[in-house]
């Protein structure tokens, strides 16, 4: 290899807003076969708002909400704000990871999160209906008190504008694309529609994201994954090349190969083609 022009690579890419750790994340971006997004905060804003509630429930999901770090927590918390409702305090908190959230309000057991939850609890239903809002691509919480559903908070999360056109462009570059998220399937698939991504891998847990990577992997595909939060960090690592989106988190930037700066989905494309540059001027 000529150091001139990894080097050189480096340096435009620099320019871009792509940040490339290594020499050699050049060599493997120029092997690539196929992009995993995750979903929330790679191809979304990553910033959720609440769009629809059924039930009277802000305040005892903002209860939950509050101590929670996800995205979601932050659209539920800002809205109970806005509404001036009152939010009281939980006892017994826990976060049920790729599910939503438990604790104790005022001596009542309740449950915020998605369908999984209710399952894992053996809670009908009944005649809630997630779905009207899933098809549209929103997210629901679903709030239980005391084993019994009491309402629904519906949460949206914007697309970013560079999705569609960065996903567009891979596939003209002849590069599968894929999306990966925790989110259930409705949810997931109306997003990839909007997006125009083919593939939708959802309701993955957290601990199992690196898995559906490595799967892609052993069936000889190059993969690289594009994300940003914690739970990205083991699949960035994972894939032959991991891109981790600037705004993240930093395990997910240390965990990456490649760190776009302005969190754009336009910029895989843009490094997988700086890379193929950088690779035939050395050949
Ligand atoms: P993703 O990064 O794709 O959102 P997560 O594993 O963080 O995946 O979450 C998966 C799903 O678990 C979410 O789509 C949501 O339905 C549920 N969930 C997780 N955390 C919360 C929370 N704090 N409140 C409500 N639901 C949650
Ligand atoms: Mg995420």
């Amino acid at each position: 290899a000529t150091p001139t022009a990894v080097t050189a690579g480096i340096g435009r890419g620099a320019e871009l807003g792509i940040l490339i750790k290594k020499g050699e994340a050049l060599e493997v971006s120029d092997r690539i076969s196929c992009v995993i997004f995750d979903k929330t905060g790679t191809l979304t804003l990553g910033r959720p708002r609440v769009t629809d509630m059924v039930g009277d429930v802000l305040g005892l999901a903002a209860a939950l909400e509050r101590k929670s770090r996800h995205p979601i927590a932050a659209a539920v918390t800002e809205r109970a704000e806005e509404e001036g409702v009152d939010v009281p305090e939980a006892e017994d908190f826990r976060a049920i990871p790729g599910m939503g959230l438990e604790g104790m309000v005022d001596s009542h057991h309740v449950l915020a999160g998605n369908r999984a939850l209710m399952e894992k609890y053996g809670i009908p239903l009944e005649h809630w209906d997630p779905e009207k809002f899933e098809s549209d691509g929103k997210t629901v919480v679903i709030v239980a008190v005391d084993g019994e559903v009491k309402g629904i908070i519906a949460v949206s999360d914007e697309i970013k504008p560079g999705s569609a056109r960065a996903v567009r462009e891979l596939e003209r570059m002849g590069i599968g694309t894929a999306m990966i998220t925790g989110d259930n399937r409705k949810t997931a698939e109306a997003v990839a529609r909007e997006v125009g991504i083919g593939t939708v891998i959802a309701e993955v847990l957290p601990q199992d994201k690196a898995t559906r990577v490595a799967e892609l992997r052993e069936r000889g595909e190059g993969v690289a994954f594009v994300g940003d939060g914690i739970n990205d960090a083991p699949a960035l690592a994972e894939a032959d090349l991991g891109v981790a989106v600037g705004s993240g988190t930093d395990i997910a930037r240390e965990a990456g190969e490649v760190v776009l700066m302005g969190d754009d989905p336009l910029d895989v494309p843009a490094a997988l083609q700086l890379a193929g540059k950088v690779i035939s001027r050395i050949r």
